[in-house]
Parts: structure tokens; sequence; C-alpha cells
């Protein structure tokens, strides 16, 4: 029976802001963690060894701060990829709900980019600026030292990627370019002002061809804070809170921005350990981190020393390691967890037996019902990995390699990109020098008076057109006149625009390829793996401004498909593996010259540096940890310095005397061999063993 129809009155919806029952802080926090995550206002320095629970305490905060009735966009998180940043907010997301998802989260750089689109024209950027990579940079800086003369030189001038290294530190770290060129090319002092002019030169270019290299990405974020009283109030004004991760390898650049954003409240969370600061390649320098309460007057800091991650053996080996460091802040770190496996160290005979243990000991675990995407293999470098992917693609294990990935770097897809470049920045020299020289008939000179008749009509879009080739390279150019016309004027400006842009590139270009690259194939299913990434962008300068910031970090991401369902082992650079865990981490190629690698023993910083990486890579171990290394290499792949592998200079006698020492035998059998009484001081079978292999 329905009751008579009258207004409804419906009680005001009570609006709970201050606690979730649904989550026991008490319970998922340790009380130092619990007091970080609901820190009133304020700067908060959270500084703390490897696995103390840092990213879980800043998920936390997100958290509070959205209980707290904070809204989600005024909130930024800055962590040092997108993929880290997409995990912490989804874990936020569990623990509040969907709100997380408005929170602002990315990288510095992304960041900047983000704010330069929408503030650059007020800050006298010109619109649709392109961005370039570092290779990007390096080529650019090669256009200013040859067109100041410098190529032809008698006396050896600095190369490209020097310039760009000098010019990118000098910014990211704001050392005086004569301090950077005398500490570390001394051979260069007496072109210190010649370091000036090209810089001058490749400012003007950036600024004539409308470009945005990484480094003014964080600089013009800088000084819109610091030169623009109205653009500061602006920019510093959309946030009210401010967290970020690995705070350990922000560079002083990075800081200035983080002062800046902060001007009218201090409400800054940063976290960090000092002893994993990794990147002083990039002008990072872990002793940014100890200033920041210098930085931000009344900072509340907090320790952790717990560490939940490790068995206490892993700890263990990971403690002596780092503790031999020469400057370190964080403590050693201790842990509830009872029970564990003492890490092997694992000498092979050569790098084909490391493979072979290391595969079958992943399916050795995998047996035991680890999946393989809790297990990782780490390495210094890229290159490193490789006879373990042959043998991996054998065997028909899956993996994913994470860093030192160079399908953006390969020559084949920067060719297509420039494409796309030209037409969204017509002004971009670089694109068009690369793309003029792929053509038959153009050398460097029709080059460059081409791109020489451009820039004086302005760079006007029919200015190509008009250009008169010499005769030898007039079937090209009207085939690339026909070409750009026919992008340009392309009406299907649908969703799958990007992708039609390529595919029409490729009816020219698929054939320069043939010609000019050899492996034709693998190189032309990278350009049709990089279509279906352009599936995913609305238009080319999303796509392009994408692929620029946020390169692809793993295969998985280039195929744009997810891998979820399918369990597939992880390879990565030690770099790459920062801030993550797995059950089971093996650290291969564990030998001086490799890890440490060669380049980075010449001083002790860098090869502190060294050692901080190489804690990283081994504190990203939960149950079981590897160390290998295979006594012999073949020469070619090395240092000259080098000829008998010795293990790592980091896994000295106390580290090694809390390892399992493993050393495979001629039949490869993986048995653990009981540890001398005594360690010895020189391994003298070992370096016989390595003379004859
Ligand atoms: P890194 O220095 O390597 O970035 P971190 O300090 O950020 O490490 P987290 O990754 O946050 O450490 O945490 C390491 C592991 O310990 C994670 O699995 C996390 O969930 C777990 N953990 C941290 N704190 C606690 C806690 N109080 N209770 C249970 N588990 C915890
Ligand atoms: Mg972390």
């Amino acid at each position: 029976m329905t009751e008579a129809a009258g207004p409804r009155v419906y009680p005001a919806r009570k609006r709970v802001v201050h606690s979730n029952p649904a989550r026991d802080l008490a319970a998922d926090l340790n009380p130092q963690q619990a007091a970080a995550a609901t820190h009133g206002d304020g700067p908060l320095l959270i500084i703390a060894g490897a696995g103390t629970g840092k990213t879980r305490t800043l998920v936390y905060r997100v958290a509070h701060l959205l209980d707290c009735g904070v809204r989600p966009e005024r909130i930024l998180l800055l962590t040092f990829t997108r993929r880290a940043s997409q995990e912490m907010l989804s874990r936020a997301e569990r623990l509040v709900g969907s709100t997380s998802r408005k929170v602002h989260g990315g990288t510095f750089h992304a960041t900047a980019h983000r704010l330069l689109r929408r503030y650059g024209l007020a800050a006298g950027l010109a619109k649709d600026f392109t961005i370039m990579d570092q290779g990007d940079s390096a080529d650019l800086m090669r256009l200013s030292r040859s067109q100041l003369g410098y190529a032809t030189r008698s006396k050896r001038f600095p190369k490209k990627e020097t310039l760009q290294y000098v010019y990118s530190r000098h910014i990211n770290t704001g050392i005086t370019i004569e301090d950077i060129v005398r500490d570390e090319y001394a051979q260069f002092v007496d072109y210190l002002e010649d370091f000036g002019k090209v810089f001058a030169d490749y400012t003007d270019r950036k600024q004539q061809r409308n470009l945005v290299d990484y480094d003014d990405l964080l600089l013009f974020w800088a000084l819109m804070l610091e030169a623009s009283p109205e653009l500061a109030a602006k920019i510093s004004g959309m946030y009210d809170h401010l967290l970020v991760d690995e705070y350990q390898d922000t560079n002083v650049l990075q800081a200035r921005i983080l002062r800046g954003m902060c001007r009218t409240h201090a409400n800054i969370t940063v976290v960090g350990d000092d002893a994993q600061s990794i990147y002083s390649f990039r002008g990072a320098n872990f002793r940014n981190i100890l200033g920041f309460p210098k930085q931000f007057a009344g900072a509340t800091i907090v320790t952790l020393e717990q560490n939940y991650r490790s068995t206490p053996q892993i700890l263990e080996v990971t403690n002596t390691m780092i503790s031999r460091a020469t400057e370190r802040f964080t403590k050693n770190l201790w842990t509830e967890r009872a029970g564990g496996e003492t890490p092997w160290l694992v000498a092979a005979q050569d790098e084909h037996q490391q493979t072979r243990f290391v595969v079958d000991r992943i399916l050795e675990l995998h047996e035991e019902s680890i999946p393989l995407s809790e297990i990782a293999v780490l390495f210094r470098a890229g290159y490193m990995s490789a006879d373990l992917e042959i043998e991996l693609t054998n065997r028909k294990i899956p993996f994913e390699k994470w860093g030192g990935l160079k399908f953006l770097e390969a020559a084949h897809v920067k060719d297509v990109l420039a494409f796309l470049r030209i037409l969204e920045n017509p002004r971009d020299e670089v694109s068009w020098y690369r793309i003029l020289l792929l053509l038959p008939g153009i050398g460097d000179a029709t080059a460059r008076s081409a791109i020489e008749a451009m820039a004086s009509a302005a760079w006007e879009s029919a200015a190509f057109g008009r250009y008169q080739p010499p005769p030898r390279a007039r079937a090209a150019h009207t085939a690339l006149v026909a070409l750009l016309d026919g992008l340009r004027d392309d009406p299907n400006a649908d969703q799958a625009k990007v992708t039609a842009d390529i595919a029409r590139v490729r009816t020219l270009y698929d054939s320069i390829l043939r010609e000019r690259y050899d492996r034709a194939e693998p190189r032309l299913s990278d350009l049709d793996q990089l279509q279906t990434i352009a599936a995913g962008y609305p238009d080319r300068a999303a796509f392009l401004s994408a692929l620029a910031l946020e390169p692809p970090q793993a295969t998985q991401d280039l195929a744009g498909a997810s891998r979820d369902d399918d369990d597939c082992l992880i390879l990565s650079t030690a770099h790459s593996a920062k801030g993550k865990e797995w059950d089971a981490v093996f650290v291969i190629w564990a030998v001086d010259g490799w890890f440490p690698s060669a380049r980075c023993l010449d001083n002790d910083e860098d090869t502190d540096e060294e050692r901080r990486l190489m804690y990283v890579a081994m504190t990203r171990a939960r149950n079981y940890l590897s160390v290998t290394y295979p006594l012999n290499a073949y020469s070619t792949r090395r240092g000259a310095n080098y000829s008998i592998d010795q293990l790592s200079r980091f896994i000295d006698r106390g580290v090694r005397d809390r390892m399992e020492r493993v050393a495979l035998g001629s039949e490869q059998a993986v048995r653990p061999v009981e540890a001398p009484a005594v360690s010895p001081l020189l391994d003298l079978r070992a370096l016989l063993r390595g003379k004859f292999g």
C-alpha cells in the first residue's frame, strides 16, 4: 500500500571528513610513520633507509590529507617516474576511494611542462613549443658548434655530448661553467670562453626555433616563480600541499622550485634516503636532502630504522656493504622478521654459466610458487643482460626489461618522429636537418642551404616548396613536398590521426629505411609499434610531448597493452629498479669494472655513488638475494685494465662473510661450498681459473 504522495524531506547528509573507519592507521603504520602521515601543516622531512616504509607513509599522508578535506587537485605529488606516481595514487585510492585520482601526480619535468603550456605565453614563450630530449639538445649543440666554426679547428674541441653535459650540469647545479670545466674537463680549459659562445648561440637557436630542452623545463618553472610576482602567485597558488618521493635524487634547481612553490605556505613533505642517491650525473647531490631543514625553517624531521622489506640475513649484508660509505646520514636498519636464507654469492666460470645459473634458479623458485613477476635480475648497464635475454627467449620465459631501453633513441624511430615534429613546429631545425640528410641526393651543403632558405622566409610553411634544390636533389625534394602537403591537408582529424600520419610518413620512409639500415625487419616492426602507441594520443602535440617527457620505460609500455595477467620476469638496470621490491633478486655482473663501472673509479665521490647504486640493487630483495660474478669475460667487451675478473670491490670480506659462497663447477651443479674458516685475502684458484678460461 502506498502512502499519500507528499513532498519528501531528506535530512541533510552528514559529512564525515576526519576519520575513515575502514582504516586503522595504528595497525597499518608504526608510530613514527603514523606521526608523519598525520603531520599537520609545515615542512616535514622523512629521512630513512631502504624499505622502512617512506613511500608507504607518503601514500597514507595523501589519504590523510584527503580525509581532512583537502581538495585532491590542490595536492601535488612529485615522483621520479610517472609509473611511481600512478602506483602510489592507486594505493591511495584503495584507502580513500576515487577522489585520490584527482591528485596531481607526476615527475618534475612533466609538471613543469603542464605549467608551461598553461602559463608559457604569459612568460614570453611562443605557443606550440617543441620539447627536445637530451639527444636532440646534443644535436642542436652540434649545429651551434659547427656554425661558429669550431668543428674545423685543428685542436680538439669538445664534442656535442660534452657541451650538452656541461650546459645541463651548469643549469641544474648552479655550478659555474668555469668550475665544471676545470674539475671535469681540464683538457678543455683553454676553451672556457668558447663554451660560453656555444651556449649563447644554442640559447638563441632554441628561441628562434621555438624549442624547449629538459633543463629549460625546470629552469623556466623556477624563473616563473622567482622573476614574476604575478606568475609566482598564480602558480604557487595552485597547490596547498606538496609531497616529494625520492628527494635524495633532486638537484638544487628542483629545491629552488619547491621553495618557490611554498611562498604562501610551507606544507611540504619530502622523503628520501641519502644512501640511495644515484643520480649525480643529472645534477642530484645527496647532500641536498641534508640541507632541507635549512631551506625550510622549522622542518620536522622523522627518521625510521625498522625495515619491513627484507630478511635479517639480507639486511646484514646490505647494512655491512653501505657501512663502508665515506659519508652517510641514515643509520643501519633492523627488522622484526625472523628466518630466511643467507644471500648467495655465486662465482660462475663465465657469462654463459652465470646465465644458466640464474635461469635455473629462477625456474626453481618459480616451482616453489614464486610468480615470475616477483623475481628481478638487476645489472649496472642495459647491455649486460644480452646473454640472459637470449637464454630466456630460447627457454620461452617471458620477461620485461626496464631501463637502458633504446627504442626512442633508435635512429629509425627518431627519423619518423622528425617528420611529425616539423609539422608541429616548422622551425625545428634539428628535425629538418635530420630529414633532409635522409633523402637521396641531399648532403650537408644542400640541407644547410634549404634550411637557410626557410629561415629567411621566416619558416613559413610553403617556404620549403619554393626552395630550388640542385638537380640531383630534385626528385627527393618533390617527394618530400608532396608528403608534407598531404600531411598538412589531412582532413581526417579523428582519433587515429597520429597513427594515420605515421602511416603516411612511412609511404616515403620505409624504402629509405631499407636502403640505409641493415636488419630492416625488426626496425619496421618498431615503427608498427610506434603507430600502436600513437593511437593512444588525441593529437600530434600530445604524442610528441609525451614521448619526450615520459619515454616508455619498458617494452610493455611500448606495446600499449597491459600485461597484468601475464606473469613475467623483470630485468632492470639498477637505476630503474629504484623504489621497487621483489621476492627474489639477482644482481649479475658483480665484477670490478662492471659494477662498479670502470668509468666511475677515478675518484672517491663517483665510487661512493656506485656503492650506493649497488646498495639500491641489493636492497630490492625481500626474501632471496643472489649476487653473481663470472670469473672470465671475453676481452672484447672489457676495458683493457681488466684481464682477469675480480669480484666487485663492494663485496669485500665483511660482506662476503655474511653470504653463502657458491662456486659453479664445470658440470654446473649449484652447490654451496663450505666457506673457509678464515676468509682468504686472495682467491688464488679463481685467479688461475681466470687465466685459462
Ligand atoms: P625505498 O627506500 O626502497 O624506496 P621505502 O622506505 O619507500 O623503500 P616502502 O617501499 O614504502 O619503503 O616499504 C617497503 C615495504 O615494507 C613495502 O612492502 C611496505 O608495504 C612495507 N611496510 C612499510 N611499513 C610497514 C608497516 N608499518 N607495516 C607493514 N608493512 C610495512
Ligand atoms: Mg620508496
